[in-house]
């Protein structure tokens, strides 16, 4: 379950169970926060103001923040301190081809950007490592999900009924026409077939494969919200194409715990 909470004003969505866990900031923008990916029509100085402004809010500098150049790929990298500030300021210089991204250090702001697309939130709350992936149809077909558990025990050893996952706000199955090319690729009861098309359950797709892989129910938390419906509060690339704005999928491990 996702909580609707407001953070100096404007609204964010939070994972009701990691809302304890006070080593973890996490969150899903709105609009309230206005477009957050650099690599959007808006301008760079609004992108940098707005990523200011919830940098404040949340106590954690923009120098910290550390992103992708999100191809719809399955690559996954593993952030130090070195990365600290990869993608902050200028789209150039945020890390290439890279879809997840993984890290057990404090001081760095894990950050990746949606108007629909599936974002994965990963977290292991014993050793805390934290964890992100952006998942489309083609990250969530080319398995970034499976990718991003091979990595937690490539790197730190865990194993997958240690790591908990949320499905954040992102196009629901109400909303996400499909073709039949794409459709095809998936399981059939992936798919639902409607008068107006085909439409697809990418939050289903990656729940499937996260339990297959052997994350246990009680640790996946699908937050359940259409992007596209729900105009309120967030953005849509299905709903308002290249005006649409991005929101921003976050976590941080806070030092001294
Ligand atoms: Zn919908």
């Amino acid at each position: 379950m996702w909580n609707r909470v407001t953070e100096q004003g404007f609204v964010l969505w939070r994972v009701k169970a990691w809302e304890e866990y006070s080593w973890l900031v996490h969150g899903f923008t709105t609009r309230d926060w206005g477009n957050l990916a650099l690599h959007t029509g808006d301008s760079q100085g609004v992108i940098i103001d707005n990523r200011k402004k919830l940098s404040n809010a949340l106590g954690i500098e923009l120098a910290s923040w550390v992103t992708g150049s999100q191809v719809h790929g399955t690559n996954i990298q593993q952030i130090s301190h070195l990365e600290r500030g990869r993608g902050a300021f200028s789209q150039d210089s945020a890390l290439q081809d890279t879809d997840g991204l993984i890290t057990d250090q404090t001081n760095v702001l894990l950050a990746s950007f949606y108007a629909d697309c599936v974002p994965l939130l990963f977290i292991e709350p014993q050793r805390k490592i934290i964890a992100m992936a952006h998942a489309g149809w083609r990250g969530t077909l080319g398995q970034i999900d499976a990718n991003m558990v091979k990595q937690f025990h490539k790197l730190y050893q865990v194993e997958p009924k240690e790591i908990e996952v949320a499905i954040g706000p992102s196009i629901g199955p109400c909303c996400y026409q499909v073709g039949q090319e794409v459709a095809e690729k998936f399981n059939e009861d992936l798919v639902l077939q409607k008068e107006e098309g085909l439409f697809l359950d990418l939050w289903q797709a990656n729940a499937q494969q996260l339990f297959k892989l052997g994350v246990i129910p009680e640790h996946l938390f699908v937050a359940n919200i259409c992007t596209r419906c729900y105009a309120q509060d967030f953005f849509s690339y299905r709903r308002e194409q290249l005006k649409a704005g991005r929101m921003a999928a976050l976590l941080y491990k806070r030092e001294g715990f």
